[in-house]
């Protein structure tokens, strides 16, 4: 247990966390530490990511605009403003003020808003659904055909034919129509709201728009579309199946990665003041002695989140006072 010391010293230092606060100036002059966050410890469409059609530049997330608070140590306070528009639609605009939680001083505000009128919550899309089987697989049938209207059963639709001007189909809506409450969407668009002025702030006041931008088209976390009615089936999709992506191989019985280590250096040195012989040290300590295997990919993963957690714990503390925002 010759390096247990080590981790004393990293606790150590975790408590005395103060001591390494870096001053308001020396948080904006580190451009260059967001840089290394993002290599080193920010995952790609976790933390940030290429959204379709924004361009090549990373969309920072609401999870990466968190951590750039943890790691530059900056408390988000919101002020909200709500409109109430007409038809019972509602705007909220709400601007965010970063604050140095060891200094008070204000770092960098940002500004979001976001309103029922939005496309996306005030129109749903509506499609014809199949009388029959409750599919909604119903196209119209080509004119060589007959015309007319079929549940298309490549769509699993059923096969069921109709007339045209039958009413059991062209009595049904399609396309867009108006959401009839806008207030279901009161809760998400001000969460929408207060998600756009914490990234934006956090893009001003570290400095990062250089290298992120605004992700505003990054909705699917919050956009829970409305059930459509009886099409159980569509839940059942043939051939449109994602195929299991790279970062869902179970990694549980690789050993030990490089990255990992870097990983851990890098953190310990940029956030807890340990030297990268230190950082070493705690590293091949853990792989001696943890009840992950060893020199299992899964220890380093515990290493890391032990190092994450006891930072977060400590940040955490230091955001308590954080108010939350309240619909008022
Ligand atoms: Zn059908």
């Amino acid at each position: 247990m010759e390096n247990a010391p080590a981790v004393i010293d990293a606790e150590y230092k975790v408590i005395n966390f103060e001591d390494y606060a870096m001053s308001t100036d020396g948080v904006i002059r580190q451009v260059k530490l967001i840089q290394e966050v993002m290599a080193k410890t920010m995952k790609d469409n976790e933390h940030y990511g290429v959204i379709p059609g924004c361009g090549k530049k990373p969309s920072l997330l609401k999870p990466g605009a968190e951590k750039l608070c943890m790691t530059f140590r900056l408390a988000p306070y919101y002020e909200i403003k709500k409109s109430e528009l007409p038809k019972n639609h509602r705007e909220y605009e709400i601007v965010c003020t970063l604050k140095h939680i060891s200094t008070g001083v204000i770092v960098g505000q940002g500004v979001g808003s976001c309103s029922t009128m939005e496309g996306k919550f005030r129109f749903r899309t509506e499609a014809k659904i199949c009388p029959e089987c409750g599919v909604e697989a119903i196209i119209k049938g080509k004119k060589e055909y007959g015309g007319g209207w079929l549940c298309f059963k490549k769509k699993n639709g059923c096969g069921a034919k109709w007339n045209d001007g039958d009413p059991a189909i062209e009595d049904q809506a399609d396309g867009k129509s108006e959401h009839d409450n806008p207030a279901d969407y009161y809760n998400t668009v001000l969460k929408m709201a207060k998600k756009r002025a914490h990234v934006d702030a956090v893009l001003t006041a570290t400095a990062a728009s250089d290298i992120f931008t605004q992700d505003i088209e990054d909705m699917p976390e919050v956009i829970v579309p409305k059930a459509e009615p009886a099409s159980k089936a569509k839940t059942e999709k043939p051939k449109t199946e994602p195929k299991p992506s790279k970062t869902e191989t179970p990694k549980e019985d690789k050993p030990f990665m490089k990255s990992q280590a870097d990983k851990i250096i890098e953190f310990a040195h940029h956030e807890l003041g340990l030297t990268e012989g230190e950082a070493k040290a705690v590293i091949e300590w853990y792989l001696a002695n943890n009840d992950h295997g060893g020199r299992t990919y899964k220890a380093g993963q515990a290493l890391i989140n032990g190092f994450m957690t006891i930072y977060a714990r400590y940040n955490k503390v230091m955001m308590e006072a954080e108010p939350e925002p309240h619909d008022a």
